[in-house]
């Protein structure tokens, strides 16, 4: 047993000291495609998804009409929605993949790490103190932790770290607030709740595995099942998601006609389009992370503009391609507000001209979330995916007014940051997040932290980041 144990240990050391795709290589294994870039879709779901008509940039869907609710994918990209039941749904996962994905799901249970996890350090298992919330207002060293590697799961430890250190889900989550709120089994809600207990209540040099959220997640999307490189945002969202879901107070969700929003002025249409999505989603992680976009399409002919209003988990911002391998985050915002237009093959139909026309569309915030996670679009392609290495800029403090409709202040705080280091063909992420506490920032690359200033967050590997409303 003691030899295991120290086996397990100088392997931990070792696995340490690598980059992932070295990693990999000294282990000969394939070099392990990033996954391709996924963009939230609209999270719109069941009937209200039905009724809105999608407006799809792609010719041979192009018979999109303006309706009255048009879904305009708020990120405009289409994706696999995080959510199980959607899975299925997906355009190219017909019945033989969904049971595929099923049977996967059911070997995922009984994988090797959950035999490993009986083998794993002390320390490192899921062991559990009374309250983390007491101890850690004494001492801001903890939280301050590594994250093992089981094996090319940077990914997943860049975000962990990122949502670890919000004050509100720190408070939510080991404080236990959530057990009132779990109705059902929460097999994930738990697993959080579980890892957020361990990370608050260790320091470095201490590490702790966070192989059970990944069991979890992986229940739900049997992409992450192994040892691939994935993408971090699209970890992310599989995992608010997930939680959210059983979290959601609301178990019967109400539907509705939206033919009576076509007399609403546009900030009434917007509020009670925003009601009726609380009516469905309700939970701690839908109140924290979501928000709402407007996207209006306007008829060059008529002038008829038809406004709509959906949700989202995080902005997905296009990085401007330009000379000089810098961009403003401002750029990045200007280019995803800007009007776009929509013309040829990918013309529209105006509901007044009855006709297919040349359109506007332009996006702008409505409703701004308590925590603002922005998705700077790196890379591109599905099957062979490419990644912009821009150096995007971007502040410690950041007001996006000049993006929302009210035009009114609202000023976010920079607390954490995923980077993601390399090229598409073996990639490291690694993370800065700030101390809720303390105030100090520090560099996570898996079971190593290191100190880092705040002008040192700022490099061109940032990928996925997270403001704080102030
Ligand atoms: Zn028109």
């Amino acid at each position: 047993m003691l030899f295991i144990l120290l086996f397990n240990l100088i392997q931990d050391q070792w696995k340490s000291n690598f980059h992932d795709a070295e990693y990999a290589d000294i282990l000969k294994l394939p070099p392990q495609p990033v996954t391709s870039p996924t963009q939230p879709k609209s999270i719109l779901k069941g009937t209200e998804q039905k009724a809105k008509q999608k407006v799809v940039r792609s010719s041979s869907l192009n018979r999109g009409v303006i309706k009255r609710t048009p879904v305009l994918s708020p990120v405009r990209a289409n994706n696999d929605s995080p959510l199980p039941g959607i899975i299925r749904s997906r355009r190219h996962s017909i019945g033989s993949t969904a049971s595929l994905e099923r049977s996967l799901s059911k070997i995922s249970l009984k994988e090797p790490a959950e035999v490993a996890s009986s083998l794993m350090p002390e320390y490192s298992k899921g062991s559990r103190i009374s309250s983390c919330t007491s101890v850690r207002r004494a001492n801001s060293k903890l939280g301050v932790c590594g994250l093992e590697n089981l094996g090319n799961t940077c990914f997943m430890n860049s975000i962990l770290q990122c949502l670890s250190k919000d004050r509100t889900l720190r408070e939510y989550f080991c404080d236990r607030k959530y057990k009132k709120d779990c109705k059902g089994a929460c097999r994930l809600t738990n697993a959080f709740g579980e890892f957020m207990d361990n990370i608050w209540s260790k320091s470095e040099p201490s590490y702790i595995s966070p192989r059970s959220v990944k069991l979890e997640v992986q229940k739900l999307a049997p992409k992450f099942v192994g040892n691939h490189q994935h993408d971090s945002q699209e970890f992310l969202r599989y995992l608010i998601e997930g939680v959210h879901d059983e979290l959601n107070v609301v178990k019967t969700k109400p539907t509705y006609s939206y033919d009576d929003l076509d007399d609403m002025r546009d900030d009434e249409k917007a509020r009670v389009v925003w009601e009726r999505y609380l009516s469905r989603e309700s939970s701690l992680i839908q109140d924290l992370f979501v928000g709402q976009l407007r996207s209006t399409l306007t008829c060059s002919q008529c002038g008829h503009a038809s406004v709509t209003f959906d949700p989202f988990w995080d902005l997905s911002l296009p990085i401007p391609i330009k000379r000089g391998d810098v961009a403003d985050i401002a750029e990045c915002f200007q280019t995803f507000t800007q009007e776009e237009i929509l013309d040829g093959a990918e013309k529209p139909t105006c509901e007044k001209c009855k006709k297919r026309r040349k359109c506007t569309k332009k996006f702008l915030i409505e409703r701004c979330p308590k925590v603002l996670v922005i998705h700077l679009k790196r890379f591109a392609g599905q099957r062979y995916r490419t990644k912009l290495s821009t150096h995007v800029i971007f502040p410690t403090e950041l007001d996006i007014k000049q993006y929302t409709v009210a035009k009114e202040s609202r000023r976010y705080q920079l607390f954490g940051v995923s980077n993601h280091i390399g090229g598409t063909a073996g990639g490291h992420y690694t993370a800065y997040c700030k101390h809720p506490d303390s105030g100090k920032w520090n560099l996570y690359n898996d079971t190593r932290v290191s100190p880092a200033t705040p002008s040192s967050v700022n490099t061109a590997g940032a990928y996925v980041l997270f403001y704080e409303l102030m």
